[in-house]
């Protein structure tokens, strides 16, 4: 890439940016959209956005908040370590209802009343961790959040696919959705999407870029920032240390292209077949593991492959195989989400036909020792 002068340089990242929020309005039905250094990085600057508006004050003053409201409600059963990230730009998170079915106490979860009733002269806003199994649906809570003017953040760093939740999310009105590019989009690792209503995405980018420039010379295309309603040029804001660079721009919105046009999808069989011989490779030599092969009917997830052990047949727990695996010659990773049921899970995204014959001999080796 051509190396600009440093203005020139600013100047050239504000245009991208401005393809890039058509780009990502496009894709999702969002006002606008800024490309983010991950889906944690989209959490800290939409919550700062939340806190700030375009009050220059307040930005200059994040992560601290003394003397404007800045609790943002958030059900207790979503708490979540990425909520740190919320966390980091000064907000304080006011936790609200049960999830009493996991308690082994009741059959309720967390209700749409119980966010009203926590909301006070200090909230700011509502932050949702957005699931297929997170309740109440998000657009209970964001109609609570409409009667009483509050924005709404939704964390749904990992809900692609299906593609349509990068619609469907954006079309409950919740205010600002965090996605990552990392994970299915298979954008560049360090980055991901934070869309929603120009305001707030504009509050969020000015928190962001470099603001070494005057006021009177600073030009940003008129659909990033209404310049008319900012009192001054802020200094660098609370994610000045989460920029995104022009190439990671560029490669997201290629990697959105791709993932949103379905791209992916062709090589869903060819993963499975990877599948299918690890599975017939374990049965053929009489491992004491079997292979289920989960086939996700939207026809754009990948399958996975649940590696049952016999744990006591074995002599040894699928934590103890999982890390023999991980010290083992070449090094490999699998699914660790189901160690405690006794399970490995194979996620196929990195298999290729040679390193599908080597996972097989080194799952052979760990289970027929
Ligand atoms: C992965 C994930 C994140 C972080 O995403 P990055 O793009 O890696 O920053 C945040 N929240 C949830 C729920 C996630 O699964």
């Amino acid at each position: 890439m051509v190396r600009l002068p440093g203005y020139q340089a600013a100047q050239d990242w504000l245009f991208r940016a401005l393809t890039a929020s058509r780009r990502i309005a496009e894709a999702t039905g969002a006002e606008a959209g800024l490309v983010t250094a991950g889906a944690a990085a989209g959490l800290t600057l939409g919550a700062a956005a939340i806190l700030t508006g375009y009050d220059l004050g307040r930005m200059e003053r994040l992560p601290n908040c003394d003397g404007f409201p800045h609790e943002l409600i958030m059900a207790r059963e979503q708490r979540n370590g990425y909520d740190h990230a919320v966390r980091a730009a000064g907000a304080r998170l006011v936790e609200v209802g049960f999830h009493e079915p996991i308690a082994g106490a009741g059959v309720r979860r967390v209700e749409a009343w119980e966010y009203a009733s926590a909301i006070g002269p200090l909230t700011a806003g509502i932050v949702y961790v957005y699931g297929p199994h997170s309740r109440p649906a998000l657009a209970e809570v964001v109609a609570v959040a409409r009667e009483h003017g509050l924005s709404v953040l939704v964390d749904a760093a990992g809900e692609l696919p299906p593609r349509a939740n990068l619609r469907e999310i954006v079309a409950t009105g919740a205010d600002l959705v965090a996605f990552s590019g990392g994970k299915a989009i298979r954008g560049p690792q360090a980055t991901g999407l934070l869309c929603g209503r120009r305001e707030l995405v504009g509050a969020a980018a000015l928190q962001m870029l470099d603001m070494d420039d005057h006021f009177d010379l600073w030009e940003p295309p008129d659909n990033l920032f209404d310049r008319t309603r900012l009192a001054g040029l802020p200094r660098h804001g609370i994610g000045r240390g989460m920029k995104v660079s022009k190439e990671q721009i560029v490669a997201l919105l290629t990697a959105l292209r791709l993932f949103n046009e379905g791209a992916y999808d062709r090589e869903l069989a060819v993963f499975r077949s990877y599948l299918e011989r690890v599975a017939a490779a374990l049965e053929w030599e009489g491992t004491p593991a079997r292979g289920r092969l989960v086939v996700p009917a939207d026809g754009e997830s990948l399958p996975v492959l649940e590696i049952g052990l016999d744990e006591a047949g074995l002599g040894r727990s699928a934590l103890d195989v999982c890390r023999r695996l991980r010290h083992g010659s070449p090094p490999v990773y699998v699914g660790h989400g189901r160690l405690d049921e006794g399970k490995l899970v194979i996620n196929p995204l990195h298999l290729n036909e040679a390193r599908t014959t080597v996972l097989i001999r080194r799952l052979v080796e760990e289970l027929c020792p």
